[in-house]
């Protein structure tokens, strides 16, 4: 195992890597025409093509919903975040291995390995979210030998004085492991240069959020979707490109305004929902200025340090800047304050929990969340999803009653309040 240095050192300087330059005559609909290609493909076909391009560097699955994908590109590896099938695969192996009562997104995920569709992947890592997520990795090391399969154990008690410590160890245990399978070390350098990426990759998602909260009209929560979707196969340098061309692209792009009521969609951040059920939510009068979907994107709320010891500041960024979610234990912020303060930053008009099926963690926090919501005068509505659900008339007649009762209140809502609201 290697141990990186650590302490008052020197920071190491880099560059951002700005990636490869994407066509400056690329379109909008061009951008978002292949970036639809590219999420929508559970073979990974994007990833097998990138395998032949860097002969024996390693693509590395991240299961949802956090992961240092830093550590993976730090030994010249592809991160290459899971999602599930998507409703897009027959379950035919997987529920010979696993209980039916677990989420879609653990039982499509044990699919795509058994049918060969992982193939492309060297490893697959397992954060400590659920107990899901760590049968899973149990599954899969039993079944898929060959595979690197390790469980990180992510710092579980942010109020404790080892917690850095702790996660800087299990992020050193695993970028040993990587660096064992990849046959190379990564220095500090490498480190450094994957945390700049890092970071200016979350800054252009963070933009593009920025964007749909102040001008929703210019991208649907669809299309917003899709281009992050396809970061998932894509080298992070080269995604960050179509990032930066798209932003550049949106605010210029024709728009009529829409009679929508403004909602935050949360519940989502692990197991994603069916793309028809995001196109239902629009037409049925929603416009989502704000999501937990695909949360690992922007999971970091701010930089991470680049200089000095790099695994250290991983850690750190961790315990302190993380997102709130459903997954993230042992911190002293209130989840209750934190979904006040969203609807209060996206604007909302109210929230729409859509919660995945058998998802513990999410119906857990969805009590609780709901609860502060009423208390606060907050609307909402709820309902749980699968992956592969195939009729959407039942929710669709829900958001509309939704959306009716909120045109209905017009601007007489009382504004959410945050003091004083600990669930
Ligand atoms: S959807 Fe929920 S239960 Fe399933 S793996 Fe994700 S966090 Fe765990």
């Amino acid at each position: 195992m290697t141990v990186h240095g650590r302490g008052n050192r020197p920071p190491v300087v880099t560059e951002p890597t700005l990636g490869p330059p994407v066509s400056p005559d690329a379109t909008l609909d061009g951008i978002l025409e292949r970036c639809r290609s590219l999420a929508g493909d559970p073979s990974l076909e994007a990833v097998s093509r990138w395998k032949g391009e860097h002969p024996g560097a390693l693509a590395i699955g991240l299961f949802p919903v956090y992961a240092p994908a830093e550590l993976v590109e730090a030994v010249g590896g592809l991160p290459v975040p899971l999602r599930g099938g998507g409703g897009r695969i027959e379950l035919e192996r997987a529920d010979a291995r696993m209980q039916s009562f677990v989420c879609s997104i653990t039982r499509s995920t044990l699919e795509l390995g058994l049918s060969g569709r992982l193939a492309a992947l060297d490893g697959v890592i397992f954060p400590s979210i659920c107990d899901a997520a760590r049968n899973l990795s149990g599954i899969f090391r039993r079944n898929f030998p060959s595979l690197l399969v390790e469980y990180l154990h992510l710092p579980s008690n942010a109020a404790s004085r080892v917690a850095v410590d702790y996660g800087r160890g299990e992020f050193s245990r695993l970028l040993g492991k990587l660096e064992a399978r990849a046959g190379r070390r990564a220095t500090e350098e490498d480190l450094a240069r994957a945390i700049v990426a890092g970071n200016e990759h979350r800054d252009l998602v963070r933009r593009l959020y920025a964007l749909r909260r102040e001008d929703p009209g210019r991208i649907s929560s669809l299309e917003s979707w899709v281009l992050l979707r396809a970061g998932d196969v894509l080298p992070r340098g080269e995604h960050a490109a179509t990032l930066r061309r798209a932003l550049d692209l949106l605010p210029r792009r024709a728009t009529r305004p829409r009679d929508r009521i403004r909602v935050l969609l949360h519940g989502a951040f692990c197991e994603q929902p069916p793309l028809e059920l995001l196109a239902t939510l629009e037409e049925a009068g929603c416009e989502v200025v704000g999501d937990d979907l695909l949360l690992g994107t922007r999971w970091l709320r701010a930089p991470v340090r680049a200089g000095g010891d790099p695994l250290g500041a991983l850690a750190e960024a961790y315990l302190r800047d993380s997102t709130p979610s459903a997954v993230r234990h042992g911190t002293t912020e209130s989840k209750g304050e934190a979904i006040l303060e969203a609807v209060s930053r996206c604007r909302a008009d109210g929230v729409v929990f859509a919660t995945a099926k058998f998802c513990e963690p999410g119906l857990f926090d969805l009590v609780l969340e709901k609860r502060v919501l009423d208390r606060a005068g907050v609307p909402s509505l709820a309902f749980e999803f699968e992956e592969r659900m195939g009729a959407f008339e039942s929710i669709r007649t829900q958001v509309e009653t939704f959306v009716e009762s909120l045109l209905l209140f017009g601007g007489e809502r009382p504004v959410p309040e945050r003091a004083g609201r600990r669930p």
